[in-house]
């Protein structure tokens, strides 16, 4: 490989304040097991925005000292393999393969191991903790080379995966797909409500039409990003700019529903106010998945309301490498059935990333890219 020493990275100084573009050291050598990637593409998510913002987050450690490299999502063409043959799922691995990474999970404590839930785990080595003067000095995707973390699960992305998707799905769908394995099995006989319409939103619709649930209600707006939701399988949109009172769009989805309400409510809204209407449109014996909300607000709930639908409330963060590695095969799979680009709603070059930042924040994207 060519050795490049230094490269560039977005770097979060000071919170409300636009990232420093910062010349950053590549590591010289690899931990064991570690991949050296140049990055293809990174997206913007939410995340980033609040984060940027500094709007106090329920979420582990990210950003809690600055600074820090930002960005967490990304795909990577590998630069540098170290002695690491094959990815997390099996395939080999060699220089100039794309890969997507998780956050690094010990994979030797309680919640790696005994729970099976590695994206609990108790020694978790995350990107966007630390800033470009620790080793491996790449600890976020903004950044023209990235490192993964000798304990990231890395899965190899398949041909007919386009950049942007890969990146995309590096975070909103594996968070997804594993809150749809936290919610069990959809049948045929099931309703399904999904709140917000944004990258998390739009994978719930393709994931719920696969799994042949009955109806899929899709609450959220712009208009934009309802018509996509169709696109992909939603039998039914609600705008709340066209019903912006949160009773009128339960009395809506009762209708819909037969009176029932909803078998199924997935949150991917990330609304203060979601939960109190998602409870109200769950029918007796529904469940329901929670996976937007990282906001540090309190709302008032009155938990009757559960005891007497019977009903089940589950929340999900994240995902482990399982999770990708079935994500980026649904992508593959489906690549006939869905334009996944259609997601991606600009891409800038790396230079421009505070503009794609901040272009997410007014909410006229979906998921903007930054090219290097
Ligand atoms: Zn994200
Ligand atoms: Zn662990």
């Amino acid at each position: 490989m060519m050795k490049t020493m230094e490269c560039q990275a977005a770097v979060l100084v000071e919170y409300g304040s636009p990232l420093e573009i910062q010349t950053v050291s590549i590591p010289a050598t690899l931990e064991p097991n570690a991949l050296l990637v140049r990055t293809r593409m990174a997206t913007v998510c939410g995340t980033d925005v609040h984060l940027c913002a500094g709007h106090a987050m329920a979420s582990t450690s990210v950003g809690k000292s600055l600074p820090i490299v930002a960005g967490h999502e990304a795909v990577g063409e590998i630069v540098d393999i170290n002695d690491t043959e094959y990815d997390s799922v099996g395939n080999r691995l060699a220089v100039g393969d794309r890969v997507i990474w998780t956050h690094g999970f010990c994979g030797s404590c309680r919640q790696c191991t005994i729970e099976g839930s590695p994206t609990l785990c108790e020694r978790r080595r995350g990107y966007m903790s630390a800033g470009p003067d620790i080793y491996p000095h790449l600890n976020g995707t903004f950044a023209e080379y990235g490192y993964v973390f000798p304990t990231s699960g890395r899965v190899l992305v398949p041909s007919n995966v386009s950049d942007a998707v890969a990146s995309a799905a590096s975070c909103a769908l594996r968070t997804m797909v594993h809150a749809f394995d936290r919610l069990g099995r959809i049948d045929g006989r099931q309703s399904v409500i999904i709140q917000g319409v944004g990258p998390l939103g739009l994978f719930a619709v393709a994931l719920a039409r696969q799994s042949g649930a009955s109806s899929i209600t899709v609450i959220g707006g712009p208009s934009a990003r309802l018509a996509l939701a169709r696109e992909w399988g939603a039998d039914n949109v609600i705008d709340i700019s066209d019903v912006p009172s949160a009773e009128e769009r339960t009395d809506l989805t009762r209708l819909l529903t037969g009176g029932r309400g909803a078998d199924i409510v997935i949150e991917a809204s990330g609304a203060t106010t979601a939960f109190t209407e998602g409870l109200a449109m769950l029918a007796r014996g529904g469940r329901y998945v929670l996976v937007g909300q990282l906001h540090a607000n309190s709302i008032p709930v009155n938990p009757s309301q559960i005891v007497v639908k019977n009903a089940t409330i589950v929340g999900s963060v994240s995902g482990a490498v399982n999770h990708y590695a079935r994500g980026l095969d649904f992508l593959s799979r489906n690549a006939d059935r869905y334009d996944w680009d259609r997601m991606i709603s600009s891409v800038r070059p790396f230079a421009k990333i505070n503009d794609a930042i901040a272009s997410m924040a007014g909410e006229g994207e979906i998921k903007p890219a930054v090219s290097f």
